[in-house]
């Protein structure tokens, strides 16, 4: 989502005839059409995606909710319940979030997020890239599940790492309350 090209879905179920639990790429406005949230029953057609996609299955058609899970709103995190649009998540902005939270703790969290990000290596070539995933937090600053983990560092060719500052993530999430 941090590129706000789409949603990923969390799915437990059969690819072809193997069980399996796997993530499905949905573009926005599969999305809208279909507000799809955690506990639903999902069919479609996929296509296994290439390794610097982060769903595992993308370009999805015949995307169909077969059955509506629970209406739930969590009263605690990780929250679930209906997911807000891409622009709400782009307004709201993101604090980076431990890999190891993410995936212990936050991975049904409507807040969650985890993409690839495209890392330019030479200061005088731009065409010098490279591709990692990353995980990052759009919910509320006093979530109680909230870790950061460590500071990030983007390695430079022929130059030492550049390490992300800590005001990063305040600057981009001061605009909200600590509940919101
Ligand atoms: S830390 Fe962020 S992603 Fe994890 S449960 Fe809390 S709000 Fe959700």
């Amino acid at each position: 989502m941090h590129s706000y090209l789409g949603f990923l879905l969390r799915v437990s179920g059969h690819l072809e005839e193997f069980e399996a639990i796997f993530s499905v790429g949905l573009g926005k406005v599969a999305f809208s059409k279909h507000q799809p949230q955690v506990g639903d029953v999902v069919s479609g057609l996929g296509v296994e995606s290439p390794p610097w996609e982060p769903a595992d299955i993308y370009k999805v058609s015949e995307f169909k909710i077969g059955e509506r899970g629970p209406d739930i709103e969590s009263a605690a995190p990780p929250w679930v319940g209906s997911l807000p649009d891409l622009p709400t998540y782009r307004a709201r902005g993101y604090r980076r979030l431990s890999p190891q939270t993410y995936a212990a703790r936050c991975d049904s969290c409507k807040w969650a997020c985890r993409m690839s990000v495209e890392i330019i290596m030479d200061r005088w070539d731009a065409t010098v890239k490279r591709h990692r995933y990353e995980t990052f937090c759009y919910g509320p600053r006093s979530c109680a599940l909230y870790r950061a983990g460590r500071l990030r560092t983007v390695p430079w060719k022929g130059g030492p790492a550049w390490e992300e500052p800590e005001w990063l993530d305040d600057e981009a999430t001061s605009h909200r309350g600590p509940d919101e």
